[in-house]
């Protein structure tokens, strides 16, 4: 709610910057009541010129935007949760944590206390410095930094503060953080990388004991699968045939088969080995697109109906007008499957009119039932689209069992 009152108030979006922890965070979430002025807000009686980003209105809105910067420091300092804790001692280190960074410094606090006493009974915790805010609280900053010469920056996620920092703060000033290598760059964030960064000894743990961490580390891999029964093995058994034949008569560089985001992603692992490329949604088409278009003679995008509707069907529509030689394979389990199976924004018996209507010729529109007994069918089939030197579309097709399954229980 604090989040809108600020953005109601100084006509600002505000973002949340999701970092890792957060994001895979669960909890109830209690709905607030909405303030009176954000109910009221209207916009057809808004000024409408805020809303147009016509060049010379865009002029005006941004140097509205740059005034308004000294308002947002001012905020930003007196934030109630950037909470600064001064040294007693006045020490020459000093912490700045961010996110969760300052639960895993707190996780260790108490060992971190005995360490610096062990060092000189006097010494104290350093003064320290929780941030929340963006733009940087620099009052409190420099408060913080009076008389230090080292500062050690936690935060997760990718290092955003010291970044900054490293251009705010005076160079006598030593940065330590992620950019300095005193914290890992990449990985996630733990207690036990905070430990080490504050020179305390690794904990004690389970694993610590070498027979017991032998036994863990020799356990076999395994590696996520498709459901047993999923349709996408049996499309990929088929795809996988057609490849091994297109490859045998054109060559390995002249077949590519870029996939995408999804259940499906998983055929990129053994058995199937039988996508090439998973970059982003709707990135499978594209791509595909695009080799096809610098000459790799079969080019294959296989993308699931959810994720084909989500942001795979621009690249479609392009790959039409340019009338690209490849063939799209949509993977139809007439599910959401992979966030949990939600419907999908299209039944999936459109699926087929909508791709005619985005100008695939019919004729290379193929609507396939995907089954272990169909596979030598929709083999020869996916060989004969491939040959054809325009955009063909195939729709392999048949429910999620994890769907079904999902179904038949809700029944009972
Ligand atoms: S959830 Fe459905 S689509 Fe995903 S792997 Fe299982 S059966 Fe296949």
């Amino acid at each position: 709610s604090e989040a809108f009152e600020i953005s109601e108030k100084n006509k600002v979006p505000v973002m949340m910057r999701v970092v890792t922890r957060l994001a895979h965070s669960r909890a109830v979430v209690r709905p607030f009541d909405v303030p009176l002025h954000v109910k009221q807000a209207n916009l057809l009686k808004a000024n409408k010129l805020e809303w147009m980003l016509l060049p010379a209105l865009a002029r005006k809105n941004y140097e509205k935007m740059i005034e308004k910067q000294e308002l947002f420091q001012k905020w930003s300092n007196s934030n109630k949760w950037n909470t600064l804790q001064m040294s007693k001692n006045k020490s020459d280190f000093a912490i700045i944590t961010s996110g969760l960074g300052k639960n895993y410094y707190l996780e260790n606090i108490k060992d971190y206390a005995e360490y610096l006493k062990a060092l000189s009974p006097s010494q104290e915790l350093p003064s320290h410095l929780h941030i929340v805010t963006l733009p940087l609280p620099l009052g409190k900053i420099q408060e913080l930094t009076q008389n230090v010469q080292t500062l050690l920056i936690i935060e997760e996620g990718m290092p955003v503060i010291e970044k900054q920092l490293k251009g705010l703060l005076p160079q006598k000033i030593t940065v330590l953080g992620k950019l300095s290598g005193h914290l890992p760059r990449t990985g996630e964030l733990n207690p036990d990388f905070v430990r080490k960064a504050l020179s305390l000894e690794e904990r004690k743990s389970i694993t610590s004991n070498p027979d017991i961490a032998k036994l863990t580390t020799d356990l076999p891999g395994r590696p996520p699968q498709l459901c047993r029964g999923c349709p996408h093995a049996d499309s990929y058994s088929s795809l996988n045939k057609a490849v091994s034949v297109l490859k045998e008569k054109a060559g390995d560089d002249n077949v590519v088969i870029m996939s995408d985001i999804g259940c499906y992603a998983l055929g990129a692992l053994s058995p199937y080995n039988a996508i090439e490329s998973i970059v982003c949604m709707g990135a499978s088409l594209g791509m595909a697109r695009g080799a096809a278009q610098v000459g790799v003679k079969y080019a294959f995008g296989v993308i699931g109906d959810s994720t084909f509707l989500h942001s795979g069907i621009q690249n479609l529509v392009d790959a039409v007008s340019t009338k690209t030689p490849m063939t799209a394979i949509i993977l139809d389990n007439s599910i959401v499957a992979m966030t949990g199976c939600q419907e999908t924004i299209v039944p999936s018996n459109k699926l087929e009119s909508l791709v005619v209507g985005l100008g695939v010729e019919p004729e290379h529109v193929r609507v396939l039932s995907t089954f272990p007994n169909k596979i030598e069918e929709n083999t020869k089939i996916l060989l004969e689209e491939a040959e054809y030197r325009g955009v063909s579309v195939i729709l392999l097709v048949r429910e999620c069992v994890e769907s079904l399954r999902i179904k038949n229980k809700a029944k009972k």
